[in-house]
């Protein structure tokens, strides 16, 4: 009997939570409805870079939210829920014409320079999804080739035949293609293979304990070597330290992200930091 009585008030504070979550959910899900129409969204810049000399010729758009309660909620407290709801569709659209709209800004000014977008799984799924693509390129007047979007492993493997075929109509018409996150899914390397992919970024969990951690250095060095032979580039993300740099550097790593070079920034800040790093 008390074990009952426990039982249901356990079931009752169980679904109470539950409905708190529904409730969240749907308020986060018209929250998100509304953002993109209000200018709720906003997107940073991260510069990316030659490690061999620190040229700087790209940088990675990411996505921050200002919420009129919440205040700035950052994409994985969103992307993962906004993937389960289809509401992932607007906000890459979104993504992708705020982003080529400023570069094509930024290229009229004679900046040559390249974006790197993130992609979800949801987005691969599509059919359509190289079309929208295309079609916002065209609308920004931006080349296909000034273009990289980031797909993770995960992401492929979700639907590995549907995300070849859409990454080779993207391929096609020119997009460059980046594996994000490399080494924290389960891809094969006879599937990787086959991706028509140009960049390889090895992920910040490698990345970050290069300088004291043995395993780690034999993960990355191998992963170098490994794309390399496979004839892509590799971007190291998360690097905060100069100790990091020079290791990835000694090991022929292509391309560095992270704090110590400089935070996702605002566009105008962005170009700042470039003109104070070019000249
Ligand atoms: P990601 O694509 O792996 O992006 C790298 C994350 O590491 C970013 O977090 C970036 O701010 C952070 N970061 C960069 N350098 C350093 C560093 O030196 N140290 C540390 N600790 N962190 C560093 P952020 O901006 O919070 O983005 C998180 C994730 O949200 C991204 O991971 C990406 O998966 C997703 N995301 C961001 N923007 C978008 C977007 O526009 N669309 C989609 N679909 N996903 C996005
Ligand atoms: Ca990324
Ligand atoms: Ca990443
Ligand atoms: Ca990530």
């Amino acid at each position: 009997m008390h074990e009952a009585k426990q039982g249901n008030r356990g079931l009752l504070v169980f679904e109470a939570a539950m409905e708190r979550h529904v409730e969240h959910g749907l308020t986060l899900l018209s929250d998100l409805r509304r953002a993109a129409d209000q200018h709720e969204f906003f997107l940073l810049y991260q510069p990316k870079l030659r490690l061999s000399d620190g040229h700087c010729d790209a940088a990675e758009v990411l996505i921050r939210w200002r919420h009129p309660q919440r205040g700035i909620v950052p994409p994985d407290r969103f992307i993962p829920f906004a993937e389960q709801t289809g509401a992932i569709k607007a906000i890459t659209l979104w993504v992708l014409q705020h982003a080529l709209n400023q570069l094509a800004s930024w290229q009229q000014l004679g900046w040559q320079l390249s974006l790197n977008i993130n992609v979800s799984t949801r987005d691969l799924g599509q059919p359509d999804f190289p079309a929208l693509v295309d079609n916002a390129l065209r609308r920004a007047g931006v080349a296909a080739a000034s273009l990289c979007l980031e797909v993770t492993e995960s992401a492929i493997m979700d639907d590995p035949a549907q995300a070849l075929r859409c990454l080779q109509a993207l391929n096609e018409m020119g997009v460059r293609l980046s594996i994000d996150d490399f080494g924290t899914g389960y891809s094969s390397l006879a599937y990787l293979k086959k991706l028509p992919v140009q960049e390889l970024k090895i992920d910040r969990s490698f990345v970050s304990g290069l300088d004291r951690d043995e395993a780690d250095v034999t993960i990355v060095r191998s992963t170098i070597d490994l794309a390399h032979h496979m004839g892509l580039a590799v971007v190291a993300e998360g690097i905060e330290t100069e100790a990091v740099s020079q290791r990835l550097r000694s090991f022929g790593c292509d391309q560095a992200q992270g704090y110590l070079y400089s935070r996702p920034l605002p566009a105008m800040e962005f170009i700042a930091w470039l003109k104070q790093h070019r000249f």
